[in-house]
């Protein structure tokens, strides 16, 4: 599905791009910044499975997450259907901005 944003298939803007990993805006925003990043590659389905194939390219979303942030951020990865992962591309949640202190999720 994310994939068919970076071909155009589905609109979508792109607010950042690198060789291997793009940056939309979620279409539900849980904070007032709400970003996703995601690797290109349809490779890994989650988070652990990029870590242990791949960790520069998990070093690099979290270094682009940083980037795009603009402060302060909480850094998300869903992973599993119980922990309400729905798209098995793995991808970062980037949330910035009004963020309830110590609170974790919403
Ligand atoms: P997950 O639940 O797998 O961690 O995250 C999937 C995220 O993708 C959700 O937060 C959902 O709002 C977002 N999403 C689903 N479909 C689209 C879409 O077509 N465009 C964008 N920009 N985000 C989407």
């Amino acid at each position: 599905m994310f994939s068919r944003i970076l071909s155009g298939d589905i609109p979508g803007e792109i607010v950042h791009e690198t060789d291997r990993l793009f940056v939309i805006r979620d279409i539900a925003p849980k904070a007032p910044v709400h970003l996703l990043v995601i690797p290109k590659t349809e490779q890994y389905a989650n988070v652990v499975e990029l870590a242990a194939e791949d960790p520069a390219l998990l070093a690099e979303m979290v270094a682009v997450a940083g980037d795009l942030a603009g402060g302060d951020f909480r850094l998300i990865f869903n992973t599993g259907e119980g922990a309400g992962q729905t798209v098995f591309h793995v991808h970062a949640h980037v949330l910035a901005g009004g963020l309830s202190e110590g609170s974790l999720g919403d």
